[in-house]
């Protein structure tokens, strides 16, 4: 018997290049999970979801869904082993999205704390968009129509994911047991679990243009970092350092690693050791951000060298995501046939509402 494997299901929204918040937050960890082969992942571009906070600005959702396949190729995953398909190629997810509204309060919706936090950030003039207020339930499509069981995000989706489970636990108590509850897995590092933008503010976001970018260049990384905010208090080097709020430790947190030490800054065997030199005094901010830039650099090479490859080879990045899209739609039908044949949709393909009222005319004076 063959075996069954669980479902991993993640998506990124077309708005702009990817970053390193989604690098720690969620990348890394589907780029491991894919070689995992207990699981089945499948990783889309949220073409849909892009428009309702940019629906007057289609252009930039069409322009940056190649930028995103180019990220997602250019960190590792790996079309042989990860479906990757684009969302609105697959109508279906509509079709179970509007079933599931009827599953949902506005008030619900009203609560959930990444819309509140995303409305303030977005300032909507002219009004919120109803389909931004319902993406968490069109986002509860998008994990339902593949049975995912696991979902590798930042902890932004968190509430997200909870109104998800909320819709199957609903829809299974009234429908019968259909739809796979899914669950988070988030980054065991809490610092990667919402990486800070580089002006310090609580979330690095596409939309916030407080990224650094994968695919950016050495050079303005370096300016980038040299820019970060660190400790107005420290001002010599012999002053003793806070790392409360400091930018390039927090980024040498999520990046740092053991083997970094060895290769760029042998003075110190790991970050605590670092850690504790900057707050005793004297080590200078100077010595940090050059490591940080080493840091980043070990990391982002590589996969900037990938990108530049696939990006002379846009054909194939065109021919997966056609291929992609043509495997996912074929189970998101499958998922959709059942929901409404549970939901008693399917008038022409059973015969049992026609045999019942057969009965009840029939024989009748
Ligand atoms: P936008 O600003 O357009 O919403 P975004 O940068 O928030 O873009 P998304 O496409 O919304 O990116 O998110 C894709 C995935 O990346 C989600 O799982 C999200 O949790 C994760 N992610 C995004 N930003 C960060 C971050 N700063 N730290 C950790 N994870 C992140
Ligand atoms: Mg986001």
């Amino acid at each position: 018997m063959e075996n069954k494997k669980e479902i991993i299901v993640t998506g990124d929204r077309p708005t702009g290049r990817l970053h390193l918040g989604h690098y720690v937050g969620s990348l890394r960890k589907r780029v491991e999970l894919q070689d995992d082969p207990r699981y089945k992942q499948y990783v889309f571009i949220a073409d849909c979801q892009a428009l309702t906070d940019n629906a007057r600005n289609p252009e930039k959702i069409r322009q940056n869904l190649i930028e995103v396949a180019l990220d997602y190729l250019s960190v590792g995953i790996d079309p042989t082993k990860t479906t990757i398909f684009v969302q609105s190629q697959i109508p279906e997810l509509t079709e179970l999205t509007f079933y599931y509204m009827n599953l949902v309060t506005l008030g619900r919706l009203q609560r959930n704390p990444t819309i509140k936090t995303e409305i303030k950030e977005k300032n909507f003039d002219g009004g919120i968009p109803t389909g931004f207020m319902t993406y968490p339930i069109s986002q509860a499509a998008d994990i339902t129509a593949f049975g995912a069981k696991y979902v590798p995000v930042g902890e932004d989706q968190e509430p997200l994911l909870e109104q998800t489970r909320e819709i199957v636990r609903t829809f299974n108590s009234i429908y019968g047991d259909i739809l796979v509850e899914p669950r988070a897995i988030l980054s065991a590092d809490g610092v990667c679990r919402r990486l800070p933008g580089i002006d310090g503010s609580e979330k690095m976001g596409k939309s916030l243009g407080n990224a650094i970018y994968l695919a950016d260049e050495p050079s303005v990384i370096k300016k980038q970092i040299n820019n970060m905010f660190t400790d107005p208090l420290h001002l010599r080097v012999e002053d003793p350092g806070h790392l409360e709020g400091n930018i390039p430790f927090i980024y040498l947190t999520a990046f740092a690693t053991p083997e970094h030490f060895t290769k760029y800054l042998p003075a110190y065997a790991n970050l605590d050791e670092m850690k504790a030199h900057y707050t005793r005094g004297g080590l200078g901010d100077g010595t940090v951000k050059k490591f940080l830039n080493d840091v980043l650099n070990d990391v982002l090479t590589p996969i900037r060298e990938r990108r530049k490859k696939y990006e002379q080879n846009i054909d194939f990045v065109y021919d997966m995501l056609e291929k992609g899209s043509r495997e996912a739609r074929a189970i998101a039908t499958d998922t959709l046939k059942r929901v409404r044949r549970a939901m008693g949709l399917e008038y022409f393909e059973d015969t049992g509402l026609r045999n019942e009222y057969k009965s009840k005319y029939t024989n009748k004076k």
